[in-house]
């Protein structure tokens, strides 16, 4: 990964397009997630143009960011969504999404999620459980829907080279259906009179490695739908790989879409990628509080933490930490760590910084995807603000307020 064409130095101080971050930052406070929809965008009709034939479409996965005026945004580029609950389906209603852009998927769907989708008219349905599709046949049937479009989606029991927390597609994982099922369902889809099969799903993990994975899943499910020409649509899921450290190349999203879209023709294309889209077009702005040297080490506590990214605790993820200003002096070997009170709550481990000062702010790189969504209020602590750079790169505006200690306790009675 590199500095992008949205979020760079330009005379050594950090801008977000034509954004200076310490102005922003001026006024909102830290921590804040500050998201580039102009990044974003680019990102989208990359992908987009890569992949999408006629029929193909774009399904943004929302588990990845949910921020109202990023969907919105995608929303206008032509983006649909991938949803994995009901919450999931409210939120991009509010972003002003139709039902028929949104996917619905989801190893765990409850019957009032699944009557909320089906009242909303969601497009398609993700399967992941034999019993599910009894439940969406009677709701449909109840709801006067004719058909509800079903995508059955496969484990093709293929590992994909990721963290063990972010693959989903081996034989052990709880997630999808196995071949022998999905078959025996297809066979036996008479019994399902207001649902459609007209389709089959895929996700075998995120942030994949190689393509190898990918390819091997496709060939299984390639196989799997050839005897049934009822099959017309592919979803493919997400799982586009980003880089996170300095000098580190994923592999390239045109490898993915050479890989993949040749097989597919005759067949409309569905993706689901979250992370490709959001994730370096959000950064997060924290704050130096303490600087402390302590058994031959040196700490920076900033005031962020676990709470507001947890990506480096749960998968151990590196995300490079960069001042605002760039500061003159030598790197050294730091370890930046929040506030919790957990030992696992360390940002970066033994990692070159330069030198920095208290009160100086930093940049967390690369915390579009999986940041704000994955925040908690564990130790008490105020979800952060998010900011949004409008597509012009002029403008910048609070798109949630910072929580507040009255957030905190409200819902308690
Ligand atoms: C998480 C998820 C995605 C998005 O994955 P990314 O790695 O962010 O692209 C897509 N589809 C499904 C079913 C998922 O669970």
């Amino acid at each position: 990964m590199d500095f992008n064409s949205s979020i760079r130095y330009v005379n050594e101080r950090l801008q977000i397009d034509d954004c200076e971050l310490e102005a922003i930052i001026a006024e909102t406070g830290t921590p804040t997630y500050i998201y580039s929809l102009k990044r974003a965008g680019e990102n989208y009709r990359r992908i987009r143009d890569l992949f999408a034939g006629p029929g193909a479409r774009i399904h943004f996965s929302v588990k990845a960011n949910g921020n109202l005026a990023l969907l919105g945004a995608l929303k206008e580029a032509g983006a649909g969504f991938d949803c994995v609950s009901g919450g999931e389906i409210y939120r991009v209603l509010q972003a002003g999404a139709a039902g028929e852009d949104i996917v619905f998927a989801g190893v765990g769907k409850t019957r009032a999620e699944i009557d909320f989708a089906l009242e909303s008219g969601v497009a398609w349905f993700n399967v992941e459980n034999v019993a599910e599709l009894d439940y969406i046949n009677g709701a449909a049937l109840e709801q006067g829907i004719d058909r509800a479009r079903v995508a059955l989606r496969l484990n093709p029991e293929v590992s994909a080279k990721t963290h063990p927390y972010m693959a989903t597609g081996h034989g052990s994982a709880k997630f999808g259906l196995t071949a022998d099922v999905i078959r025996q369902l297809w066979e036996r889809q008479s019994r399902y009179s207001n649902i459609d099969f007209a389709g089959v799903h895929l996700h075998i993990g995120s942030q994949l490695g190689d393509i190898k994975a990918t390819s091997a899943a496709l060939d299984r499910l390639l196989e799997l739908i050839r005897p049934h020409p009822q099959i017309r649509a592919i979803n493919l899921g997400g799982g586009l790989p980003v880089a996170y450290r300095f000098g580190e190349r994923a592999p390239a999203l045109q490898d993915f879409a050479a890989a993949i879209a040749p097989r597919l023709a005759g067949y409309d294309l569905l993706l689901e990628p979250g992370r490709s889209i959001v994730a370096d077009a959000g950064i997060l702005v924290a704050e130096v509080l303490y600087v402390k040297r302590q058994a031959g080490q040196l700490f920076y506590v900033i005031n962020a933490s676990m709470a507001e990214l947890l990506r480096p605790a749960l998968y151990g993820a590196q995300h490079e930490i960069v001042p605002l200003l760039k500061t003159e002096g030598e790197a050294e070997l730091a370890q930046v760590a929040g506030p919790v009170c957990e030992s696992a709550d360390v940002l970066a481990r033994d990692r070159l910084m330069p030198p920095l000062r208290v009160g100086d702010k930093v940049a967390i790189m690369t915390a579009g995807a999986y940041g704000m969504t994955m925040a908690s209020n564990y130790n008490a602590r105020p979800r952060p603000a998010e900011v949004v750079v409008e597509e012009s790169g002029d403008r910048w505006r609070v798109s949630r307020r910072r929580e507040t200690w009255d957030n905190l306790t409200r819902s308690e009675v």
